[in-house]
């Protein structure tokens, strides 16, 4: 077989493990074997519609097996798979398909209205309907372009180093970028995650966070594929729910952002829920407060941390089981195989940061990103040598550990002095009425800019500012405690959970 790439991994686990459950989606099960039918259909299905190696194949949709079959087909033709976040609106959906120039699009029920809003900003040339399509016009039924085509292998050589998937960055920072990743990148990821988190062929994944997004398809979900594991595809993430599918399916593996571990251990259910079947806790994707850790810690849980982003395909930093308790707070270290050095932040070259000093995450590996579609530039600027610029301020301890301090460009300068409102953040997260806390910078006369954090009280504590202050007195250098303190009912943000500091400094921002 000279298809090297993601598109072979199904008809490889289904020569070794046909009958083995692979995906696991309302109540039916997909096994290696059936997975590796279906992707193949697609595959003569999308050529039938005219897909070619490197035409760009979307899909729009909650998490669904046919989400995984669409990007193994695509992988088997060579072509590039475009997975869209279900949260955008119609301009920014229209955006990300004309940008990737995507001539295929599959999509989801929910979306039928959206994807017709869009039908004629992109050049889309077929439309295929998981459920409800009507025929004609471009427009194809996902099962019945599955049940027309055949079955038999798919002959289109494809290598490691061919482009596998467009992710755009889910724009926390700004315009979203097409992130172009190769199928040794995501293989090597995989690789990665499957070696640091020791996976097991009997492992249970439990998918609450959006396969659009790099942690729950690349963290989660490929590494279990590839090792043989079995995958529970959530649509939606619900806090109660979950507590349900962890003790029907026995699931052993979940990872997620700190907002969905917090929502799980707020919900009513977590007094007294059969958690015993969980070995691998990863929380990652933004900082991890301490007081979480904490929590799972009372209940017996270990927390594993993962420090990443889209264009590392994702895995840069983390911190196994082993060090978890003696490096609570640290995302640990470099995966197998990757490189990652901490970096004086604002000079040009890579003088390295002395032991305790804040610099900049620098990564290097064959996971690391080839660059952002279209955008030449940006592309460049991202790397220095060879090494891709994360713009993350972290510090090492002596032993080589590393703790993510914030986002670089975060960063309040209060008089003169740095501060991160990730430290500042946690410090409000441990008063027992604060819920959520955002810490933004706010222009002022005498300091230049001062810290103002944005708080969401649990419900009738009639938590005041002052309270909230008082606590941290103390706890923080003076020149980093918040000089005001606004309450509001939810932060904003975005479809993987991790907090949007545009609208907020928009909505809280003015002096
Ligand atoms: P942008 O649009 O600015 O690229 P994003 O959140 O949309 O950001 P992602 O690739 O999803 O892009 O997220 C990567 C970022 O998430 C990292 O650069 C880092 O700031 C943050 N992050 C990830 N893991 C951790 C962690 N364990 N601790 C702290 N921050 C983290």
């Amino acid at each position: 077989m000279h298809n090297e790439g993601l598109g072979s991994w199904p008809a490889r686990r289904a020569r070794k493990t046909p009958r083995r459950a692979a995906l696991v989606h309302d109540g039916r099960t997909l096994t290696y074997a059936e997975l590796d039918e279906r992707s193949t259909r697609l595959a003569h299905g999308l050529r039938s519609l005219g897909v070619r190696r490197g035409d760009r194949v979307a899909y729009l949709g909650a998490n669904h097996p046919s989400f995984l079959e669409t990007l193994f087909a695509a992988g088997t033709l060579g072509a590039v798979f475009v997975p869209l976040n279900t949260r955008l609106a119609a301009p920014e959906i229209a955006y990300q398909l004309a940008d990737s120039g995507t001539s295929v699009l599959v999509y989801g029920p929910s979306h039928a209205s959206l994807v017709e809003e869009v039908r004629g900003a992109a050049h889309v040339r077929a439309h295929i309907a998981l459920e409800g399509a009507e025929a004609g016009g471009g427009a194809h039924d996902y099962e019945a372009l599955l049940a027309g085509a055949a079955a038999d292998r798919v002959d289109e050589a494809v290598g490691p180093d061919d482009l596998c998937m467009i992710m755009y960055t889910s724009g926390t920072t700004g315009r979203a970028k097409g992130a172009m990743l190769t199928h040794g990148n995501l293989t090597w990821n995989a690789v990665n995650v499957l070696i640091d988190h020791d996976l097991t062929a009997d492992e249970v994944a439990l998918v609450s966070a959006p396969l659009f997004h790099t942690a729950g398809l690349n963290m989660l979900t490929l590494p279990v594929l590839l090792k043989g594991g079995r995958c529970v595809l959530v649509p939606r993430f619900d806090p109660g729910a979950t507590f349900d599918l962890i003790e029907e399916h026995r699931v052993t593996f979940m990872f997620g952002v700190p907002a969905m571990f917090q929502a799980v251990a707020r919900s009513p259910r977590w007094d007294g829920a059969d958690l015993s079947s969980l070995r691998i806790l990863t929380c990652g994707g933004a900082p991890v407060p301490p007081t979480l850790i904490a929590a799972y810690g009372e209940r017996g849980l270990t927390f594993l941390q993962g420090y990443g982003m889209t264009e590392a395909a994702p895995g840069v930093l983390f911190l196994d089981a082993e060090h978890a308790e003696s490096k609570a707070g640290s995302a640990g270290v470099q995966h197998f195989f990757s490189d990652v050095r901490v970096v004086a932040a604002g000079e040009p070259g890579l003088r390295p940061a002395a032991p305790g000093e804040t610099g900049e995450v620098v990564v290097r590996g064959p996971h690391v990103f080839r660059g952002y579609w279209g955008l030449p530039e940006e592309s460049a600027a991202a790397f220095t040598d060879g090494w891709f610029r994360s713009g993350d301020a972290a510090r090492v301890d002596e032993d080589g550990y590393a703790y993510i301090v914030d986002r670089i460009k975060d960063m309040i300068i209060s008089g003169g002095e740095n501060i991160y409102p990730a430290e500042v953040e946690h410090a409000v997260l441990a008063h027992p009425d604060v819920l959520e806390c955002a810490v933004i910078g706010v222009p002022d006369d005498k300091w230049g800019e001062v810290g103002r954090a944005v708080v969401v009280a649990r419900d009738g504590s009639g938590l005041t500012a002052e309270d909230v202050l008082a606590a941290l007195a103390g706890r923080l250098a003076p020149y980093k405690i918040p000089k005001s303190v606004v309450f509001t009912g939810a932060l904003p943000r975005n479809g993987a959970g991790k907090l949007l500091k545009q609208p907020l400094r928009a909505d809280f921002g003015s002096p």
